[in-house]
């Protein structure tokens, strides 16, 4: 009888092209670009090569764009560097024939948006991107990790990657999340639970009751900050809600192969028996709201907690982080969190700019004014248009908020789109490192929910209290 294997061992074995005992020669089924490939694309041009299947690889222009003007085209890149950078991006994937969303693409997005939103993303796939965060895609149930420079080369040049097999990890999370309480706060808890590098060297397995009832939105949320524990890749089984949401999606199957890959796909999640190398269990009952308060995704507190005492770690390294994330974020331990004064509110990024997140945020401003500035960027130019014909435009708008395109700019501080130094930033992003939105600026991760709620207040604020717990 064939010995269980887990979801990730699965596929693993299915793409070992070569065993050296160490590593792996693993074949690499899609591949994502985006501008910061230039590296790659400019050591295959100095050899003289050209990239081994283009078919395979998918390109959008997402770091670099503002979110501003995109009506002019390049003109509204006000920074030169940035303007070279997303030429450059459109001129190597034509010379390489590799299908590219460029800036006005009406498909562009943020690269960890669009691949499963076109169904580029599939179950059962192996994934790479030259981005930390492609973790994201093992929401469907693939393998998909980021890669740097010279292996992006590498995949460009041979569809193949020589590989180290990481160890498995799964977090279980078993019962029913309380009203406010999202994919985001999930993952928050799970980072603060085992730090941010409680999952180096592994790949984690999402399993239990809450990730099964998850929506597909929730779930890439989730394996979108893997990263932030360290984790090689964050996955989910595919099952019926993986199957419904990537039906009739421009890349997906069609008729007869459609149904001879979900056969397939149905083989995927992992045997009963099958063992990890590491459990972690949570009860999703102990979950609330979440937000950080330093300047690590581990340093995160239920809203209704305080900001802690450094002196009370006993981990020495955890105590001198938060020493300094304490200095950083101009706070003092005891502090209420929901005492905590908002100055912007960014909704928007890979983790959180889908149509859910949208929707969430908007259900919160609905008819209200918000009482700090701040700017909403979708995942996605298609999820804008989504957004735009429902109307969800409009309900930001009123409430005071900026509408704007789709890119990384305002997760990233790019072309203007930073907090001014000394803010505090109710954000939806995955990375509050000091610096991370701008200089000095100060971010406290949170859920769309959670964001919308800050605008309303100028707080810090469980929106369960706004939403009077329904
Ligand atoms: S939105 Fe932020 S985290 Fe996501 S790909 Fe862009 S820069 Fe990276």
């Amino acid at each position: 009888m064939p010995k269980p294997q887990t979801l990730f061992e699965k596929i693993w074995s299915q793409h070992v092209v070569l065993d050296k005992g160490n590593e792996v020669l693993l074949y690499i089924d899609r591949n994502l670009v985006h501008e910061g490939a230039f590296h790659a694309f400019g050591a295959l041009a100095k050899e003289g090569r050209k990239v081994r299947r283009p078919r395979q690889s998918l390109a959008t222009a997402d770091h670099y764009v503002p979110t501003l003007n995109r009506e002019r085209g390049l003109d509204s890149v006000v920074d030169a560097d940035a303007r070279e950078m997303i030429r450059l991006f459109e001129y190597n994937a034509e010379q390489q024939g590799i299908y590219s969303l460029g800036m006005n693409h009406p498909q562009q997005g943020i690269v960890h948006v669009i691949g499963p939103e076109l169904g580029f993303t599939q179950p059962g796939i192996t994934m790479t991107c030259g981005d930390s965060h492609t973790s994201t895609h093992g929401a469907l149930g693939a393998y998909a990790f980021g890669i740097g420079a010279s292996q992006l080369k590498q995949v460009l040049a041979t569809q193949c990657l020589w590989q180290k097999k990481p160890k498995t990890l799964r977090v279980t999370v078993n019962g029913v999340l309380g009203a406010g309480v999202s994919g985001k706060d999930v993952i928050l808890s799970i980072i603060a639970h085992i730090g941010t590098a409680g999952a180096t060297g592994y790949v984690i397995e999402y399993a239990g009751e809450v990730f099964r009832s998850m929506s597909m939105e929730g779930r890439l949320t989730v394996c979108n900050m893997s990263i932030e524990a360290g984790a090689r890749a964050g996955m989910v089984a595919p099952d019926d809600i993986t199957f419904d949401y990537l039906k009739d999606r421009p890349y997906a199957p069609k008729g007869v192969q459609w149904d001879a890959a979900v056969a397939q796909w149905q083989s995927l999640p992992t045997d009963p028996n099958a063992s990890f190398d590491r459990e972690v269990c949570l009860d999703a009952s102990d979950l609330e709201p979440t937000v950080t308060w330093g300047t690590s995704p581990e340093e995160a507190l239920p809203v209704s907690g305080v900001v802690p005492d450094p002196q009370k770690m006993t981990d020495p390294n955890r105590r001198l982080h938060a020493q300094s994330a304490l200095r950083y974020m101009g706070l003092t331990p005891g502090m209420s969190l929901k005492q905590l004064k908002i100055d912007r509110v960014f909704i928007g990024t890979c983790t959180n700019g889908r149509l859910e997140d949208l929707r969430v945020a908007a259900s919160v401003l609905l008819g209200q004014k918000a009482k700090v500035p701040g700017w909403v960027s979708p995942g996605s130019s298609t999820i804008k248009q989504q957004a735009e014909a429902e109307g969800l435009d409009q309900v930001f708008l009123q409430a005071g908020l900026e509408w704007r395109a789709s890119g990384c700019s305002g997760c990233a501080a790019m072309n203007g789109d930073f907090v001014p130094a000394g803010l505090r930033v109710a954000s939806t992003s995955n990375r509050n490192f000091e610096g991370r939105q701008g200089k000095g600026a100060r971010t406290h991760l949170m859920s769309p929910a959670m964001a919308a709620a800050a605008a309303l207040t100028g707080y810090i604020t469980d929106v369960r209290e706004i939403l009077g717990g329904s």
